[in-house]
């Protein structure tokens, strides 16, 4: 039996932040009480915090499909490097997770170079169906994503950021009807739907050549968020499947979904640390690799997306990692592909959200207890107790970390949040209980799946 004890740093829990010392038997808590004694590997955790791993529940391996921009291997190195320990890799990639057939070979291409967990999303077109859903599930995803405002190529079998037009190979995107008619078999499985909540109608009403930072705020109006989160929302309500709204960014959206939750929709609200650490004020010093769909907008979106995170309205940060190559993010602003990686910084970059907003001991539940919740995890990520699965991050304090192209794991490593400093550094990362952050020996990580008993 191998042995890790951890002793001395102050240990997220459920009851609060706490001093003790935490033992790991062969991957799993098995003691958190102070004054353990060590029969094997002890780690001095004096002044840190003792961590759960971080899930990012929104990221782009780009594996199958774009090698160049990134894959398995790198996005879970970057995660690894910054404590999240889990990543659901979102399922357009190519080809695109539109069945378990894909679903299975994509979790096969995984595990042969993952260095963390991962769970694999399943993707909802115009003409999924119900079976389709079934098996995916029946095959491990932990939830769906439609694309409401993005296209299908059929020869290419893509999500294209494009809308169909007259094109035959191009597939109608998913839209409110697909929602309403698959929705039976959503609720019934009961899985997340996560949405890429962008109106179709009103970016066609909005669309307009796209060179600089202006051009993209007014081509992806606020309104084409709100009125697809009050659309989703109303065919959620009455059936009861869980909706996600993926990177929420805007004032506008934000106050549609909390409408929607008073009613009682179920949902989950889901907002990126690259909305709340920038504007578009940031643009003259950051440029391109600011570049995303939905953009990072004004500050009164930034404060409303800040404000909802501290009331808990917005339960759940994802980066929405989303790596080009550098060489693609440093052509003229029009041609700029859109994404930054992210994966990396989401530890710090919460932890620094939660002491600027009072409590730094918020960030756990947003990186990792929430995520785990919605993935259905809970019962296994997400908390530093007995029986759960040794995903560990250690903190230091009293460190800073610097964001630079230097440490980053991800094939771009040029983000949006390079020249931030946080008032944090990780010292240690363990996945299920063997160090990970440093990204040497073979990769470990396995597929999660949700726990049925949680859908
Ligand atoms: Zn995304």
């Amino acid at each position: 039996m191998t042995e890790l004890l951890i002793k001395g740093g102050t240990v997220f829990t459920a009851e609060g932040p706490r001093n003790a010392d935490v033992r790991v038997n062969d991957g799993v808590i098995t003691e958190v009480e102070p004054g353990l004694t060590a029969a094997g590997r002890a780690v001095d955790a004096s002044g840190m915090y003792v961590l759960p791993g971080a899930l990012d529940v929104h990221v782009h391996s780009r594996d199958p499909g774009f090698p160049e921009k990134e894959d398995f291997g790198t996005l879970t190195a970057a995660a690894a490097a910054g404590g999240v320990t889990v990543v659901l890799d979102m399922p357009n990639t190519v080809p695109a997770v539109d069945s378990a057939g894909v679903l299975e070979s994509k979790a096969a291409l995984a595990r042969s170079k993952a260095r963390v967990d991962f769970g694999l999303w399943g993707l909802i077109r115009s003409t999924t169906t119900a079976e389709q859903l079934e098996a995916m599930a029946d095959a491990g995803a932990v939830g769906f994503k439609a694309y409401l405002a993005y296209s299908f190529s059929l020869s290419r079998k893509q999500v294209l950021y494009s809308p169909n037009g007259d094109d035959p190979d191009l597939e109608s995107p998913a839209d409110y009807g697909t929602l309403a008619r698959l929705a039976p078999a959503l609720a019934h499985l009961g899985l997340p739907v996560a949405i890429h909540a962008e109106d179709p109608t009103v970016l066609a009403a909005f669309r307009r050549p796209v060179l600089t930072y202006d051009d993209l705020l007014a081509s992806r109006p606020p309104e084409a968020e709100a009125v697809a989160v009050s659309a989703a929302a109303a065919v959620a309500r009455d059936s009861g499947f869980h909706l996600h709204i993926a990177h929420l960014s805007s004032a506008l959206g934000l106050q549609a979904a909390e409408d929607a939750v008073s009613l009682g929709t179920p949902m989950t609200l889901e907002t990126c640390p690259q909305f709340l650490h920038l504007t578009a004020e940031d643009f003259g010093r950051v440029g391109a690799a600011m570049k995303m769909l939905p953009p990072i907008r004004t500050r009164a979106d930034r404060d409303a997306l800040l404000d909802g995170l501290k009331r808990g309205v917005i339960s759940v940060l994802g980066t929405d990692h989303a790596p080009h190559t550098d060489a693609e993010k440093s052509a003229a602003f029009g041609d700029a592909p859109s994404g930054s990686p992210g994966v990396q910084t989401l530890y710090l970059s919460s932890l620094q959200l939660a002491r600027d907003a009072g409590d730094v001991w918020l960030a756990p539940g947003w990186v990792s207890t929430a995520p785990a919740r919605l993935a259905g995890l809970q019962e296994s990520k997400g908390s530093i107790a007995p029986g759960f699965d040794a995903d560990i991050v250690i903190v230091d304090p009293r460190s800073k970390t610097r964001v630079s192209s230097e440490g980053m794991r991800s094939r771009q490593r040029h983000g949006a949040l390079e020249g931030l400093e946080f008032d944090f550094a990780i010292k240690h990362v363990y996945l299920r209980g063997e160090s990970v952050a440093r990204g040497a020996g073979k990769p470990r990580g396995r597929m999660v799946r949700p726990a049925p008993a949680l859908r």
